[in-house]
């Protein structure tokens, strides 16, 4: 059980300034961090990075904004030639949201990013989290962004627990909120703390001989285990996740509509799997049938 901690108690337990003066000489080098990207191609790289490291995202990310600079160019871009961009990213439903968030930005907000929180969530694929991470990133707003790296580093600075409650709660902005510093440091405090989450403070084996933090509530209890049983990693080999995966390539390494043979063979473990995965895909809008009743990606049905 998480104790409360009386009203402003959290600010004092993190020192703004050793986890801004970390973060300056510490941060990744990544490329939607230069100063010259814009809020769309920040945009872009929080649609990327929900659920897909990093390493992945950046090659990806640095030829789609080449390709497509603004959400003009995006949206007039063919649904099938943005799945097909998104490649081995995973999770190809965030493509097709990013294409919808694209088309409602071009056409409704004259081709700019809104800045307002409120606005940003009524966009397709944009929730809480992106809504904050834009509004920060890409606006410099004192807004609390709140990730899983972020929830983690609250729970063991402020709480002393070993992680954090496996659901996202309302509870988790309120701590983050009274933790940025009152000035305009604010969104770069956001940003350090998020670092600090994804490159030491880690879930499995965090490097708190490198933490800037000389406060740690959980590293002062002596690192007590979290409660309750261990969260297992995630599965991803014979999951439908991966089948979808695989059907997905196919159709991506075909020009052309391929045929339900052609898919078949991407997958012969499990063949109520198989076409489970293969409806989900039709549901979801990202593959298509053909009147003569072969598979395309959505819009390169011919
Ligand atoms: S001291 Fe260790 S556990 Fe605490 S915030 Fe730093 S890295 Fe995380």
């Amino acid at each position: 059980m998480a104790h409360i901690l009386p009203h402003g108690a959290s600010k004092s337990l993190l020192t703004p300034h050793e986890l801004l003066d970390w973060y300056e000489l510490s941060r990744r080098d990544l490329p939607w961090r230069n100063p010259e990207v814009t809020p769309w191609q920040i945009l872009v790289s929080e649609f990327m990075l929900q659920q897909t490291p990093v390493s992945r995202v950046v090659p990806i990310w640095l030829d789609w904004v080449a390709r497509w600079p603004t959400p003009s160019a995006t949206a007039a871009a063919g649904p099938g030639e943005i799945v097909r961009a998104w490649g081995k990213l995973g999770y190809p439903r965030r493509a097709k949201r990013l294409h919808e968030c694209a088309t409602v930005i071009a056409r409704d907000h004259d081709d700019v990013v809104p800045d307002d929180v409120e606005v940003l969530l009524t966009l397709p694929g944009i929730g809480a989290y992106t809504a904050r991470a834009v509004a920060c990133f890409a606006y410099q707003q004192a807004v609390p962004v709140v990730d899983t790296n972020v929830r983690r580093v609250v729970a063991r600075v402020v709480h002393g627990r070993a992680d954090a409650a496996s659901a996202a709660t309302v509870r988790d902005h309120a701590d983050v909120a009274a933790l940025l510093p009152d000035d305009d440091s604010a969104h770069r405090f956001s940003a350090a703390l998020m670092e600090l989450g994804a490159t030491v403070c880690t879930a499995r084996s965090p490097r708190c001989g490198l933490c800037p933090l000389s406060v740690c509530q959980w590293r002062q209890a002596g690192f007590p285990p979290a409660d309750g049983p261990a969260r297992k990693p995630q599965g991803y080999a014979g999951t439908d996740r991966q089948v979808r995966g695989r059907l997905m390539d196919v159709l991506r390494a075909n020009e052309l509509p391929v045929t339900r043979a052609q898919l078949d063979v991407a997958w012969t473990t499990d063949v109520v799997q198989r076409d489970r995965a293969l409806d989900s895909l039709l549901a979801d809008g990202l593959v298509t049938k053909t009147s003569d009743g072969r598979f395309a990606l959505l819009g390169e049905e011919g």
